[in-house]
């Protein structure tokens, strides 16, 4: 049935099947990013509030881990169907506290009904083994569990089809969910409460704490009821997540951060890879994990790879992401656009050209000209930390070698891109690069058929493909003895 906006934007938390304030009463405003203007306010919750949502969890748990996986599936259906009715309502929701374009918004929430679709389906696949047995009375099965209550930490940049990658495995494989979305964005987080009760998943099933990060996190790896934290987020707090989570060796699934390189060699097709360079780049204002945060364009080509990359930049259409034909919205908040400022200062500094943006949009508040930089060197901060902007450095390399070290040369591992028309260079680079993602003559790659999921400290884990199940579920190993035969 069709919504409105208003309908999903709630101002409470959902713990156990109600929908309840903090209990001191504060809360916390959601600002709209680009307008700077407030459009409400959340629950500024904290451990005790955490603590009952893990009971309520808890308690459902046992009852729906039971229901068949059809049954799960029947629901996880009717939950995408009711996410791709009311697109539109949260689409501009997501817009309204995130910032991104409505085109970019409507596909992130088309995105998470697919998520959602796909682990109900991934949900009735979950077998298990029977092992043919080494003795002759005993026979060996081998069962698949879902591992308990899961705690969900979730970042502003995707903030709906964040949680799906995760709201959708766990309850597919009889899970039950903590979430807390990232302050920010809170109202895209808290709508899944909203969708889960009217879908009519059990009260507990489904809980939405907004509030203190610290305090909702600690109480999420403290607490022994959880048994497995998923997060997204910073690889700084991802490792303090681990940390916490190993003293009651909880399951941990991390998506971190990523410092994508882009490499073009002389050999590629030159508009394709702008084309790539673009939705590699901009998208979500270059806010993503994925986003290109460093070109490696070799010598031979270099020169028509910028000058067609600065073309293609300064037509962006950048504005309040709910005009007509905005390309780039705002940057989340002030603090991203001082880091950006940062980083394009450190490289021009350190010799980088500026060939087009480069500073503050004439838009003012949050805005960021669309920017290219050449002349990039690995000795600029923007070589190993992540930008999330819309600021694309040019490195220039000579040889296939040289390009994969410099690409290989940081401690992240999760999306690359590379554009050659040489089928033997396409696998040799391939296999070379220590990524967990690899586009190949393409710049955007997620789906939800595909692992998603990074090496080194990018992450563990896999979200997508049918790989995306099983870090909800435990391996049982049953040895059934004296069956006389
Ligand atoms: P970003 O820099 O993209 O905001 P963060 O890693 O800081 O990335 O945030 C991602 C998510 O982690 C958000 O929901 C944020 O509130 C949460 N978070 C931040 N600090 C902590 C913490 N100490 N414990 C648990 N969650 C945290």
């Amino acid at each position: 049935m069709l919504k409105k906006t208003s309908h999903f934007m709630r101002e409470a938390n959902f713990i156990g099947g109600e929908w309840v304030g903090a209990d001191s009463g504060a809360t916390i405003e959601v600002v709209n990013p680009a307008t700077l203007q407030t459009i409400g306010t959340v629950p500024k919750g904290g451990r005790a509030e955490t603590r009952r949502a893990i009971e309520a969890a808890e308690t459902v748990f046992h009852s729906w881990k039971k229901t068949s996986a059809d049954h799960r599936a029947k629901l996880l259906r009717k939950l995408h169907d009711a996410i791709m009715d009311n697109q539109d309502a949260l689409a501009e929701l997501l817009v309204m506290e995130q910032g991104k374009p409505l085109a970019e918004a409507k596909g992130e929430v088309g995105m998470s009904a697919a998520y959602v679709l796909w682990f109900a389906e991934e949900g009735r696949r979950i077998y298990g083994d029977v092992v043919p047995s080494p003795w002759a009375d005993r026979r060996i099965l081998v069962t698949k569990e879902p591992t308990g209550v899961v705690g969900a930490i979730t970042p502003w940049n995707f903030p709906s089809s964040m949680l799906a990658r995760k709201l959708g495995p766990a309850l597919a494989a009889g899970c039950t969910v903590v979430a807390k979305p990232a302050s920010q964005t809170p109202y895209s987080g808290l709508a899944w409460g909203v969708l889960a009760e009217e879908v009519g998943f059990p009260k507990g099933a489904v809980n939405i704490v907004t509030g203190s990060a610290s305090e909702i996190g600690d109480e999420l790896t403290e607490n022994p009821l959880v048994r497995k934290i998923t997060f997204t987020g910073s690889t700084e707090i991802g490792k303090l997540l681990m940390q916490k989570a190993a003293g009651t060796v909880k399951k941990v699934s991390m998506e971190l951060g990523g410092n994508a390189p882009f490499l073009v060699f002389n050999d590629a097709d030159v508009e394709r890879a702008v084309q790539g360079a673009m939705i590699a780049k901009y998208r979500n204002a270059g806010q993503t994990c994925v986003c290109t945060n460093r070109f490696f364009v070799q010598e031979g080509i270099y020169d028509r790879f910028v000058e067609k990359l600065a073309e293609a930049t300064n037509k962006l259409k950048v504005g309040s992401g709910l005009e007509d034909g905005v390309q780039q919205g705002p940057l989340i908040d002030e603090g991203a656009v001082r880091k950006v400022e940062e980083l394009v200062a450190d490289a021009i500094s350190k010799g980088g050209q500026i060939i087009t943006g480069g500073k503050r949009h004439a838009l003012g508040g949050t805005f960021f000209e669309p920017t290219v930089i050449t002349e990039a060197s690995p000795k600029m901060r923007l070589m190993e930390e992540e930008i999330f902007g819309p600021v694309a450095p040019v490195f220039r390399f000579k040889d296939e070698e040289e390009a994969v070290a410099m690409a290989n040369d940081t401690s992240f591992g999760l999306a690359c891109y590379f554009y050659t028309s040489d089928l033997g260079r396409a696998f040799r680079v391939m296999e070379g690069l220590r990524y967990g993602l690899v586009g190949i003559n393409e710049g955007m790659i997620t789906t939800v058929e595909a692992p998603f999921g990074g090496f080194k400290e990018s992450g563990l884990g896999k979200e997508g493909g049918h790989q995306g199940i099983e870090d909800y579920l435990d391996t049982k190993y049953v040895c059934i003895g004296g069956l006389g035969l």
